[in-house]
């Protein structure tokens, strides 16, 4: 991951916010994790499927529902993982996260309040929020 800083951008389609998850994902490298924060329907998955999309991934970015995360093969191995259910990780398996989160890999993470402890290499954190309609307020911030 190059460069710090923080960037703001207002989207008014799925289409834009999957762009903005584009132009990241030609900033990050292996190893490097991200963190989505939202709402519910904020575009958290939107911003990850434009993200895997340009990492070279062609098969369905869907959210995780019956697992914690998802492994997609692109151009490197990404990880997509939804920790909506998770509690906290002290109480869990440390394997849980490590399939997930590997040198190899890009990880995007949703919902990742609950392993705060257990990530470590965050290259960017992306806070989505609704602004009525189809507006939504993306801010990215890095390093
Ligand atoms: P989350 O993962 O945060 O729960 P999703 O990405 O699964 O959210 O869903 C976002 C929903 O909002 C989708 O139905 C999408 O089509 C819709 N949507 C409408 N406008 C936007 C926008 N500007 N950016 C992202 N999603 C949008
Ligand atoms: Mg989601």
């Amino acid at each position: 991951m190059k460069g710090d800083g923080r960037e703001g951008a207002s989207t008014e389609r799925p289409a834009q916010t999957e762009a903005l998850g584009a132009a990241l994902a030609s900033r990050l490298q292996p190893g490097d994790v991200v963190l989505v924060s939202g709402e519910l329907g904020a575009g958290k998955t939107t911003f990850v499927r434009g993200a895997a999309r340009a990492l070279g991934v062609t098969e369905p970015v869907t959210s995780p529902t019956f697992t914690i995360g998802q492994r997609y093969e692109g151009r490197v191995p990404v990880s997509h993982l939804d920790l909506y259910r998770l509690e906290g990780v002290e109480d869990e398996d440390p394997a849980l996260l490590e399939d997930y989160l590997r040198a190899d890999s890009i990880a995007f993470v949703e919902w990742p309040q609950a392993a705060a402890p257990a990530l470590d290499r965050i290259a960017a954190r992306v806070e989505i929020r609704h602004a009525g309609g189809d507006r939504r307020d993306v801010e990215i911030s890095y390093g």
